[in-house]
């Protein structure tokens, strides 16, 4: 017997006839034998609407009640599926984010889980029933408010629980058979990956990929949960996130790069003109800091000798672009640059994998691939596992499809039949 925490996303329970789908498949869990722990999402889009209710009725809608308004959408699902199971004859509870003990800082749209205190849900589960928690939402500790935990993060609920239940592992449950070697949208000979360390998977996360949201990643990392990924509807092995050392190795030993990631949310802003003394990126990167922006790749160039001024370049996430450039402005005069470029037709496409620690080269054939495609390379960045190239956002779809046949990524024969959206 295991105790196992079960996470269903948006997609997984789009309708009523998807809720009783999910609750055949919780109940054959149970049947088997392990004690279940059910994290679920909103119904389908219900977040979004949620959302565009409210800025209908305000344009700038108070955060707490908007923490309020959102939470609502998983304690909907959470209720719909403890009724379905009732009346598959199980027992089962739902409980908010509250009643489970998920207490949190006090930022609302955005806040951390601190502790989590799951007394009474434990009670609840060693009375034999299958209990249901509303994701994505806690309790702030200090004003004892209903908080919610950022978009996608009833993943991180689900391993914090797992974590805090001391569960044998976390499932994720979404609409795509697991994690793949690249988007198999763009490319596909995209292969599902058996197994992923949670290194790797935190970069494949932080750079595009949407299949896992990243802090449930770094959760899962930190308190080592194994987690893994499957879709909900079909009974097909996912992709195990696991510690390194807990893999079983083969493949893994094989594969120099385990998968290709891309994201087309970034924009990349230059400063022009920028005078080349001591402090000035400094100042430059205070501003974006106190705009409370995340720069994500930066590059600097040598210096014009007629007149000792550089570019500064930096990508930056989309959203935060308008933010990015009205500070900029405000500082052009203090620090004396030319202008302030924005482009945002611009894409994030990386490499990823352990193996590039032990083999020389790897840049060299990412880099050639590209040159073959004809893509010219804007930026570059790199991890010990990752290297991060930007390219033109009409070249995104072929960088990626170069750097997966370069690696010998790309499957034989037959094409991954895929249409879901990952959550
Ligand atoms: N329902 C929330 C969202 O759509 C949380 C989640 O799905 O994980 O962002
Ligand atoms: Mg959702």
């Amino acid at each position: 017997m295991a105790r196992i925490v079960m996470k269903f996303g948006g997609s997984s329970v789009a309708d009523a006839e998807s809720i009783k789908r999910v609750a055949r498949r919780v109940l054959r869990a149970k049947q088997d034998g392990h004690e279940v722990v059910i994290v679920i999402s909103a119904m389908g889009d219900t977040t979004d609407e949620l959302m565009d209710l409210a800025l209908q009725v305000s344009p700038q809608p108070a955060p707490r009640e908007l923490d309020m308004l959102l939470t609502t959408g998983e304690r909907q699902s959470a209720a719909l599926l403890a009724m379905a199971l009732a009346d598959l004859g199980a027992e089962a509870r739902s409980y908010t984010g509250s009643q489970a003990g998920v207490i949190t800082t006090s930022s609302h749209g955005n806040a951390r889980i601190i502790d989590i205190t799951p007394g009474r849900i434990v009670s609840a589960l060693t009375e034999g029933n299958i209990v249901i928690v509303a994701g994505f939402q806690g309790v702030s500790q200090d004003t004892k408010d209903v908080t919610t935990l950022g978009r996608g993060a009833s993943d991180t609920t689900a391993v914090a629980l797992a974590d805090a239940m001391d569960a044998d592992y976390c499932e994720i449950y979404s609409d795509v058979d697991g994690v793949f070697t690249a988007d198999p949208r763009i490319v596909p000979g995209a292969r599902r990956i058996p197994e992923i360390s949670y290194e790797e998977m935190l970069e494949m996360a932080a750079n595009g990929a949407k299949i896992l949201h990243l802090r449930c990643v770094e959760y899962a990392r930190r308190e080592n949960v194994p987690v893994h990924v499957r879709s909900s509807f079909s009974d097909k092995p996912g992709t195990w996130v696991k510690d390194i050392n807990d893999m079983e190795g083969t493949a893994m030993e094989e594969a120099i790069i385990s998968g290709v990631a891309h994201d087309r949310g970034e924009a990349k802003i230059t400063v022009v003109g920028v005078p080349d003394r001591v402090g000035v990126a400094s100042k430059i990167f205070l501003a974006i800091a106190e705009a409370e922006i995340n720069v994500d790749m930066i590059v600097q160039n040598v210096s014009h000798v007629s007149d000792n001024r550089t570019d500064i370049s930096f990508t930056l996430p989309m959203s935060d672009g308008r933010k990015a450039i009205e500070s900029l402005r405000a500082i052009q005069p203090e620090v004396d640059f030319e202008d302030v470029l924005y482009d945002d037709q611009v894409g994030k496409v990386s490499v990823i994998g352990v193996g590039m620690r032990s083999h020389p080269g790897v840049t060299a054939t990412f880099f050639n691939a590209l040159a073959q495609a004809g893509i010219n390379i804007g930026m570059i960045s790199t991890s010990e596992i990752r290297i991060s190239v930007v390219v033109s956002a009409d070249q995104v779809d072929d960088a990626v499809r170069a750097a997966h046949s370069a690696f010998g990524l790309d499957a034989e024969g037959e094409a991954v039949v895929y249409a879901g959206t990952g959550r």
